[in-house]
């Protein structure tokens, strides 16, 4: 696509205070027209999955808002990536705020739509039920490899008698063929269990499961080269709940575990999965009311960034 059109950039903060205009995500021009677009950034306003403190709904707002200070060039690698592909904010899923099912139909079909322009989506939810849908839209690229950060499995098999929740997203789509649990890793869980076996259900299923423990004693080089292991050369997604990261830095969120994620170990382990094949994209549950100082807001608008960064020289690859 974008071989054959002139780039939209980001708003050139340089000429434009950055404090000034409508927020998008990361300044990027606001595009209907999806054929022109190679990655569209999304919100996805909902947080009827949610079991404990809701908020999450007001998630994509606070982040665009929080994204307003991101420059354009990645400190680590040097990728430029609003420069290699049409990224754009394609707007939010206008959820119903009634009707579950019906809204998780409508981010499926939001994603669908992305994927019949030849887009790949980056969401920011909304509660961590949101993969569930946004992973239904990536079916024809399935079978996926995913890189999970989080503080739970999310593997149960049901919770409170549904399927479809935030706690049971990710079997779900093992479930349904799309993801390929070989391939996916889970990083980062800890918190207090429900009946002392919470991780069996994703290492039954075939997942690899990281315990922050078990980060915390193999150290960050080796975790990285357990992620690049499992997730292979396939196609993969990024599905990051911000509860991961540990509530000093991400207070703003629906089920915050301590003892997680500085946020200066995940900027370093993102920027260490350079040359995975990454298609697609979530940063789920940043509640902007459990977030006073917006530091929660700031940290998920620099990580969408970073696997913004990932994805858009997948795609490069990809297109060579
Ligand atoms: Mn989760």
């Amino acid at each position: 696509v974008s071989s054959r059109r002139k780039i939209r950039l980001p708003v050139d903060s340089a000429e434009v205070p950055r404090y000034v205009g409508i927020a998008t995500f990361m300044h990027l021009p606001l595009m209907e027209e999806l054929d022109a677009v190679d990655i569209g950034v999304f919100g996805i306003p909902f947080d009827l999955g949610l079991a404990y403190r809701p908020g999450a709904r007001f998630g994509p707002s606070a982040v665009r808002e929080a994204s307003r200070l991101i420059r354009r060039v990645n400190p680590a690698t040097g990728v430029f990536p609003f420069a290699l592909c049409q990224v754009a904010d394609v707007g939010d899923v206008n959820c119903h705020p009634y009707d579950f099912d019906g809204a998780i139909a409508e981010i499926e079909a939001f994603v669908v739509r992305l994927r019949a322009n030849g887009a790949l989506p980056l969401a920011c939810g909304g509660d961590h039920v949101v993969p569930a849908a946004v992973l239904r839209g990536l079916r024809d690229l399935a079978p996926l490899g995913m890189v999970h950060f989080d503080s739970h499995p999310d593997t149960l098999d049901v919770f409170y008698g549904k399927k479809v929740t935030h706690a049971t997203a990710m079997r779900l789509a093992v479930e349904e063929g799309i993801l390929d649990p070989a391939r996916c890793i889970q990083v980062g869980l800890r918190g207090s269990q429900w009946d002392g076996k919470d991780y069996e259900n994703s290492v039954q299923l075939g997942m690899n499961v990281v315990s922050y423990d078990r980060y915390e004693s193999i150290g960050r080089e080796a975790m990285i080269a357990e992620i690049r292991d499992t997730v292979g050369d396939g196609p993969a997604y990024v599905s990051f709940d911000i509860d991961a990261l540990d509530p000093s830095e991400a207070p703003g969120t629906a089920v915050p575990e301590p003892g997680g994620f500085s946020m200066r170990d995940v900027q370093v382990i993102l920027r260490s999965l350079r040359g995975l094949n990454i298609v697609g994209a979530d940063i789920s549950e940043v509640s902007p009311p459990y977030d006073p100082t917006g530091i929660t807001a700031v940290n998920a608008a620099n990580l969408m960034f970073e696997i913004l960064c990932l994805m858009v020289e997948a795609d490069v690859t990809r297109r060579r």
